[in-house]
């Protein structure tokens, strides 16, 4: 099947990496939906991206209220009866987040409930509609403080981000990659994780200094449309895998 003719599910697809992966993936003919939890930011984007061209349409998800999830999923089922690419995307980084020793149990819990919970939902939700696809993808946005292995690092670039919340949210996330590429070897989906690198995004607004999000949303587009012969199961970053 041809890009003209997917389906794709972007989360927190009204800014940053996740409107660009929409706009790269609208520029190859894929229909792509734009999971927004605000209605008007979540128009306004589609808007932009169908003023281009693009076939874009909003679709309601707010990760923290799966009553909204679980309309999407029937929308989706409704209107096309399959989902071809679910790009888990949509994320939050609190800046009351660090040390484990001191950040509040609240604020672990509220980035797990978007960085984690709500990511198993939605594609929990959509699993039958990716199963009803010639060949799914689902790549999770995560990211590489996610990865235990250079958590562990001292030499590494990022070792003193240390974000007890937001780094083992996205670990789980990386969990969920793994065990979902297991229990689906057997299927033509293929599940990956892809770190877009330090960024250039309102997640770390008073930050500069990161890449542009069209950097930033390559490797996604790439596992977005791996071909048949793609790899399952890992974690990227640009064309190089990570450690987990
Ligand atoms: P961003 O510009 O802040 O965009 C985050 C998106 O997630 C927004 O659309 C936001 O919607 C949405 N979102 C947040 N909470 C939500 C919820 N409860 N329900 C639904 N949508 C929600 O950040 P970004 O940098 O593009 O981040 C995209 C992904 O990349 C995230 O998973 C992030 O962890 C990951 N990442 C980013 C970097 C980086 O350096 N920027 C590095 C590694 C990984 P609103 O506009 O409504 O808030």
């Amino acid at each position: 099947m041809s890009s003209n003719n997917k389906v794709a599910l972007i989360t927190g697809a009204n800014k940053g990496i996740g409107y660009e992966t929409a706009l790269k993936l609208g520029q190859q003919g894929v229909t792509v939906y734009i999971g927004a939890r605000d209605e008007q930011r979540g128009n306004a984007a589609a808007g932009r991206l169908k003023a281009s061209g693009i076939d874009a349409r909003f679709i309601k998800i707010d990760l923290g209220d799966y009553a909204t999830i679980d309309h999407a999923a029937e929308m989706l089922e409704h209107e096309h009866g399959r989902l071809d690419i679910l790009v888990n995307n949509a994320g939050i980084m609190s800046t009351e987040d660090g040390s484990p020793v001191t950040t509040e149990m609240s604020v672990v819990k509220k980035t797990f409930d978007t960085n984690f919970f709500g990511a198993l939902y939605v594609t929990q939700k959509v699993i039958p509609l990716l199963q009803k696809a010639a060949s799914a993808r689902v790549v999770n946005v995560s990211s590489g403080l996610g990865s235990l292995a250079l958590n562990q690092d001292p030499s590494w670039e990022f070792a003193d981000a240390k974000l007890i919340g937001y780094n083992a949210s996205k670990a789980a996330l990386n969990m969920l990659t793994v065990q979902l590429a297991w229990v689906l070897r057997e299927s033509a989906i293929k599940v990956n994780s892809a770190n877009p690198n330090f960024t250039n995004t309102e997640l770390l607004p008073d930050t500069t200094g990161g890449r542009p999000v069209e950097d930033a949303a390559r490797v996604i587009i790439h596992l977005a449309l791996l071909p048949e012969d793609g790899p399952t199961g890992g974690f990227f970053e640009d064309d190089v895998s990570l450690p987990w």
